[in-house]
């Protein structure tokens, strides 16, 4: 076993390191930068360049950290280490480890739909393909991501013809600069921002990538934001930071919209069916694509998953880890 589950992470002992650990380690490797893969403590952390940014914001400053380009081989002990685009957030990897002639992949979070906000996801052959399983269900199937923009722009629209704002919830990291950057092909128009999206929009802004010009959400009159679109994080859903928007219709944005019943219970007037993670085809066919001869899950539905495979004649078997929703 190349690559471990400990009570503190993924352990390659070969190299003596971890990946995304969620205790404290000499040495970890990150995936990427969301609350659940990037946490706080580590001696020293390697991960990919463009993370950098947000991975300093979220985890300190002065964090130790040694950026790595995609591709780019580093030896740790007597592991060789690279990392490869999983289009998941900017900066999101899959750590590829080879020692000798094995050759392991851990995913970490990825998806396969295209994203004008990160390198899309690189297919790579490997002998284990250690997978996140978020959505492992068949019944996961994402549409495509343009007919969800524009259904995303004709409620904001018919909002502001009746002289209401929307509110659309998105996670911070990820989700809420890929709306600003797919918004792009309906209109140049601002979009108010809550605090906690501002400082990671300006870090999607410093890598280079297109979005819509933004505003932070200040103390106005409520009439100020009739007909504007507001992005805020799923926490300031129901708090008193919503009141100034008077009689505002909320939307949510995630891959959980697809389950009829979902929108109703989180109490949202509008879920949006847009994905970070990969639906059952896409696990599948990376599955498939990778040549695995085993397969070992993290993450939601792994045990759907590990039933299928095996079925399919696949060696598939969960691994029990600390990851779980963004943030
Ligand atoms: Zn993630
Ligand atoms: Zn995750």
């Amino acid at each position: 076993m190349l690559i471990t589950a400990t009570d503190k992470g993924l352990y390659c002992a070969a190299g003596d390191f971890y990946i995304d650990p969620w205790h404290p380690v000499p040495r970890a490797v990150l995936t990427h930068a969301h609350g659940d893969h990037a946490r706080w403590g580590s001696a020293h952390y390697f991960a990919e360049a463009s993370s950098e940014g947000v991975l300093r914001q979220r985890l300190g400053a002065q964090m130790p950290l040694t950026p790595k380009q995609y591709g780019e081989s580093f030896e740790l002990g007597d592991a060789v280490v690279s990392l490869h685009s999983a289009g998941h957030v900017l900066g999101s990897a899959q750590v590829r480890v080879r020692v000798g002639d094995e050759t392991w992949i851990v995913t970490g979070d990825y998806k396969r739909a295209p994203d004008p906000t990160c390198k899309p996801f690189e297919p790579v052959i490997c002998d284990v393909l250690i997978s996140e399983a978020t959505f492992a269900l068949p019944c996961y199937r994402w549409p495509d991501t343009k007919d969800v923009v524009n259904e995303i722009w004709r409620w904001w629209q018919a909002n502001r013809e009746q002289g209401r704002a929307s509110v659309l919830f998105c996670y911070a990291f990820g989700k809420a600069q890929r709306v600003l950057a797919e918004l792009l092909a309906h209109t140049q128009e601002s979009v108010y921002l809550h605090g906690a999206v501002t400082s990671l929009v300006e870090e999607y802004r410093r890598a280079g990538v297109a979005m819509l010009p933004t505003q932070p959400v200040v103390r106005e009159k409520k009439a100020d934001y009739k007909g504007a679109l507001v992005i805020a994080p799923p926490s300031a859903a129901g708090t008193p930071w919503m009141r100034r928007f008077g009689d505002a219709s909320t939307g949510f944005c995630s891959g959980w919209m697809r389950i009829r019943g979902a929108r109703r219970r989180r109490g949202y007037d509008r879920g949006f069916v847009l994905s970070d993670h990969a639906d059952w085809p896409a696990l599948i066919d990376t599955i498939k694509e990778s040549r695995a001869k085993k397969v070992l899950l993290t993450h939601g539905y792994s045990d759907a998953l590990v039933r299928y495979l095996c079925e399919q004649g696949i060696d598939a078997a969960a691994l029990r880890t600390a990851y779980g929703e963004e943030e």
